[in-house]
């Protein structure tokens, strides 16, 4: 086999990082925002919580009136006033007073400590204390949680639930967040039919189209199905044409060398540059990546799983760039591998894997055919194992690196 043309898995991906940039953020608003990548840092402007306040209900004391109460020698208390949450205390704690104070109230000047409710007995206006409390005990010290002028939300962070209880307690709405890429998805092939078509002699249902709908919104992009194009020049060139107002195009099949391929062509002719074209990558080796009208356009192979291996690759990196996203999520473990696995030398390989943590432990093994079409052992797999170009045999037993892909 000849390998010399083909670009190692790295250098593409480094290829195509080369030519994304990060697209502007826009302003959205804060309940609408889970899953979405922040585009600036946020800094808290406040404390949070932004007073001392009470970490229970109970009583709040000053800790030298209640140092000597215990059990058999109770000390009693005057009740001043009653502080539910959200109140503000009308004067100041002296010697053998107290509040009844509610969980997140503020504490009032002259208390340094909550005392538990279970812990006292009230009577009318007064409060008998059974224990003594350190200083400081029971309260919730204003800025604990989060300091003002502290760095709070990284830029490229993904909002998650708790992401977006941070943003709130900030004051934060609308958020500004990446503008996700819109992606087009262009299927090429006379085969192929869409879902609802008849499925005549020869013609097999467009799938590819669907996986890469699944896989652009999984990684934060907005597809844009620009349906099926034959194996001709002009309608490809057309929809290619079409799919170029989106910030990125993806066009499965037609990028071999058959002879009715003609992707790599039409990017020729409508003046793209092929950054690259061929991956020492299994499956997915061919596949095409050009600039057209500063588009990048990534031609990726036709076979279903092939496809989604080279999506996972080289495209969803490239989508999380041009999101700003810090991490891409994607966990790569050390497993054992329970079966012997033969490969070629030169390539690397993306198999489709199940992993599990079994005593300590990940151990792997593929979920069934590895051909580039078959789709099934993707639907199986929870992780790709990753072998490195240089092997040729992988004994059983042995360490791999896992990709997990959820
Ligand atoms: P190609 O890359 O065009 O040579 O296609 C390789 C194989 O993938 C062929 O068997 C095609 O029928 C199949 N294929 C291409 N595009 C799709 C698609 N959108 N959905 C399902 N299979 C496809
Ligand atoms: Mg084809």
């Amino acid at each position: 086999m000849n390998t010399s043309y083909m670009v190692t898995v790295e250098e593409a991906q480094k290829f195509v990082l080369e030519q994304i940039r990060s697209i502007n953020a826009e302003e959205i608003s804060l309940p609408e925002c889970l899953g979405r990548t922040i585009a600036r840092d946020y800094y808290s402007q406040d404390n949070i919580p932004p007073f001392d306040n009470s970490a229970m209900d109970g009583y709040a004391v000053s800790s030298p009136d209640v140092a000597r109460a215990s059990r058999e020698s109770p000390v009693v208390l005057k009740v001043v006033e009653d502080l539910p949450a959200g109140s503000v205390a009308q004067r100041e704690i002296r010697k053998g007073e107290t509040a009844r104070i509610m969980t997140g109230a503020a504490i009032p000047d002259g208390a340094d400590t909550v005392i538990r409710v279970e812990k006292t007995r009230s009577e009318g206006r007064t409060v008998t204390i059974f224990g003594s409390i350190e200083a400081g005990k029971n309260i919730r010290l204003c800025g604990e949680d989060i300091r003002n002028g502290q760095l709070v939300l990284k830029k490229g962070t993904v909002v998650g639930p708790a992401e977006m209880g941070i943003l709130a307690s900030l004051g934060v709405d609308p958020v500004a967040a990446a503008r996700p890429p819109t992606v087009g998805i262009l299927a090429t092939g006379d085969e192929l039919v869409e879902i609802k078509e008849e499925l005549t002699p020869s013609k097999i249902r467009n799938s590819n189209t669907y996986s890469l709908i699944g896989q652009v919104k999984e990684s934060g992009g907005i597809p844009r199905n620009l349906g099926i194009a034959g194996d001709s020049k002009n309608e490809i060139r057309r929809k290619i044409e079409e799919g170029l107002k989106n910030d990125i195009l993806i066009v499965s099949g037609g990028v071999s060398v058959g002879d009715y391929d003609y992707v790599k062509e039409v990017m020729t002719d409508l003046k793209g540059r092929i950054v690259f074209w061929k991956a020492a990558i299994k499956p997915g080796r061919p596949m095409v990546f050009a600039i057209i009208n500063g588009r990048p356009v990534f031609g990726l192979p036709g076979n279903p799983a092939a496809s989604m291996v080279s999506f996972e690759v080289f495209v969803r990196p490239a989508i999380l760039k041009t999101l700003g996203r810090q991490n891409d999520n994607r966990r790569e473990v050390s497993a054992v591998v329970e079966e012997e696995i033969k490969k070629k030398k030169g390539l690397r390989y993306f198999l489709r894997a199940h992993t599990r943590w079994e005593g300590g432990v990940y151990f792997t093994r593929k979920t069934g055919l590895q051909g580039s079409g078959i789709l099934k052992s993707m639907v199986l797999a929870n992780s790709l194992i990753v072998l490195p170009e240089e092997e040729e045999i992988i004994d059983k037993g042995r360490r791999v690196t896992v990709r997990f892909l959820n």
